[in-house]
């Protein structure tokens, strides 16, 4: 078991024993702790039972899977559900299951008796690279997505790519974009490597274990190193938010019918074709992009219908604009960000925007 980093505390570890490893290292850090699982439905139906018994806890509360889950109701039900059962503050929940699991049960410990410690075990890809890592956790309100929450760090990220084998491969292609934008911000090699591995990784069997491992490593790694320079987003951290002003726009405007990772994927491309509007990256960087997108089955371009001037409006709400002008995280080069003198914050007129979303 090779503790692969840490993190404000968390132990970030790629698994290499079975889950019982885990319970050992969840009571080396809390000898005496009472532990209860929270998972999604379906996670729980094909994981939940295994985990269970593995670490010895005590029971596995459940909520509804999907997105429409992530609510205060929820946060609710599962905080009353401790609460019936008398949980202390010894108690340590353990996130079984993708980035709505580990946002929704990571709000309930950061809040449950004013906090308490909680496990990470990422199930789908995006949460083992992006979700789990970095202590933001919190709800959706009818406001917007994510607008509640906090930051709470778990303990322990238990990243297990086994789970993937029972993930559809929409979700996994959808965790690639993840990778993919990863590798643009700060890792040229690895947007190779990402691009040679693509059939193998998005082919309809399980991921050779070797290469999960690469993809996994590789991408906590670039998250970790990001989430250290800056764990409140100031700045550093903004690079993360590459591709998703206008992913989140392009989901707010198709009502989420397009999945966040595919929204993710096609705002990568525009917001890189915007970087080379500005003369700030190269113009073969969007093609680049696009080449390991196309070749993972993710979308590159915005569906012809759709509203570019709804699609700038929507930019507006995004909370990463800032006294009136929308902030981009844009890249100069494959593997490196543009504006770390200005906080990786770039402002972008509208018109410049509305001019590339009409050319694509
Ligand atoms: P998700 O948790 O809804 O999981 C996607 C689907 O896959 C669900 O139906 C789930 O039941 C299923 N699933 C998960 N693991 C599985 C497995 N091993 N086998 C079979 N089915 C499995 O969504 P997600 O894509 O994992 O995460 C998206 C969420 O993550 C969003 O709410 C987003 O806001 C959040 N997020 C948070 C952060 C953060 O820093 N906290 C970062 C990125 C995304």
């Amino acid at each position: 078991m090779a503790v692969a980093r840490t993190l404000h505390g968390a132990r970030i570890l790629l698994a290499s024993q079975p889950l019982e490893a885990l319970g050992r290292e969840i009571t080396t850090r809390w000898p005496a702790h009472r532990g209860i699982d929270i998972a999604d439905a379906t996670v729980a139906a094909l994981h939940g039972e295994r985990l269970r018994a593995a670490i010895g806890a005590e029971t596995v509360l459940t909520f509804p899977a999907g997105e429409g889950a992530k609510t205060r109701e929820h946060w609710a039900a599962l905080t009353d559900r401790l609460l019936a059962l008398g949980c202390g503050r010894d108690t340590v929940l353990v996130a079984l299951g993708g980035g709505v699991t580990g946002d929704l049960a990571g709000f309930v410990a950061a809040t449950y008796l004013r906090g308490v410690p909680f496990v990470q075990c990422p199930t789908s890809l995006l949460a083992m690279i992006d979700a789990a890592i970095g202590g933001k956790c919190g709800v959706d309100t009818p406001a917007g997505k994510n607008l509640v929450g906090a930051i709470h760090h778990p303990g322990i990220v238990w990243i297990d790519p086994t789970f993937l084998d029972t993930l559809p491969l929409a979700a996994r292609r959808e965790g690639l974009a993840e990778a993919i934008k990863h590798a643009v911000i700060a890792d040229a090699t690895y947007l190779e490597w990402l691009l040679a591995q693509i059939p193998t990784l998005v082919a309809p069997a399980p991921i050779p274990r070797a290469i999960a491992d690469t993809l996994v490593d590789r991408s906590v790694a670039i998250k970790c190193e990001v989430v250290a320079a800056d764990e409140r987003e100031a700045n550093r951290r903004q690079v993360l938010n590459f591709g998703h002003t206008i992913g989140h726009a392009i989901e707010q405007v198709s009502a989420f019918t397009i999945a966040h990772g595919e929204a993710v994927a096609i705002g990568m491309v525009v917001e890189a074709q915007l970087a080379v509007r500005l003369g700030l990256a190269a113009a073969d960087v969007p093609n680049r992009i696009v080449a390991v997108l196309r070749a993972a089955g993710l979308p590159v371009a915005i569906p012809p219908s759709m509203d570019r001037t709804a699609l700038v409006a929507a930019t507006r709400q995004d909370k990463k604009a800032r006294a009136g002008a929308v902030r981009y995280a844009l890249p100069m080069a494959i593997g490196a960000m543009a504006g770390a003198e200005r906080g990786y914050g770039i402002p972008v007129e509208e018109a410049a925007v509305l001019q590339t979303l009409t050319e694509m």
